[in-house]
């Protein structure tokens, strides 16, 4: 059996990603599953252990690092996050594509390690909207969210090495052109591959 692939899916605070991978996951259970990263942060209200997230101490999360168990790691917003080896090893073996919901230093670094990872970008259907969707939450002033939108902006700069950019206008209509990028790529192969499969030379 062909072995999953490794989807990175990342995007601007606020676009929709944790949406898209959740509808995802419950239309096409058998397609991927999402990994389940360490982060030095303390948990928000609701957020569960070995769920959201492996909530660790900085001293911990070193001797993880030190022992080589992270795929990526990034440092952000004064928080440390990384992607565990054993949990994308955990997805591939349930026969799944793994889909790591994380920021694009992390993506860019995993396309490094492994080159046929597949990385998406999620966008909003226009910055105004992503500033609505903010201003709607209600939580941030004027100047926080003008902040945000020049982030987003910049923050855009470093989504060079994605692939695919997937605009998060109708949800139904997002999940549908993942799902599609991900069985495309499910029929990628190597010429060597098939050569040796089908004519049992290199
Ligand atoms: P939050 O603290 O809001 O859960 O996540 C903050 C940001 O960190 C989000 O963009 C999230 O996708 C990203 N993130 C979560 N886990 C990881 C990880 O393991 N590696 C990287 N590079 N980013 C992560």
């Amino acid at each position: 059996m062909k072995r999953g692939k490794v989807i990175v899916i990342s995007g601007p605070s606020g676009v929709g990603k944790g949406t898209v991978c959740r509808e995802l996951m419950s239309k096409y259970p058998d397609l991927a599953a999402t990994t389940v990263s360490v982060t030095t942060r303390a948990p928000r209200p609701g957020e569960i252990e070995g769920v959201h997230y492996y909530y660790r101490t900085n001293e911990e999360f070193d001797s993880l690092l030190a022992e080589g168990k992270f795929l990526e790691t990034v440092d952000k917003f004064t928080h440390r996050y990384g992607t565990l080896f054993s949990e994308v090893e955990r997805v591939l073996q349930m026969g799944k594509n793994v889909i790591l919901e994380i920021e694009m230093i992390g993506g860019a670094n995993v396309k490094k390690r492994i080159p046929d990872a597949v990385l998406i970008y999620l966008l909003p259907p226009s910055l105004k909207v992503l500033t609505d969707r903010l201003v709607s939450r209600g939580s941030e002033t004027e100047e926080q969210i003008r902040v945000r939108q020049s982030q987003v902006e910049k923050e855009f700069d470093q989504a060079e090495p994605y692939e695919y950019f997937v605009v998060n206008d109708d949800l139904s209509v997002a999940v549908e052109n993942v799902k599609t990028i991900i069985d495309a790529e499910g029929l990628k192969d190597d010429f060597r591959n098939v050569k040796k499969i089908y004519f049992g030379r290199d």
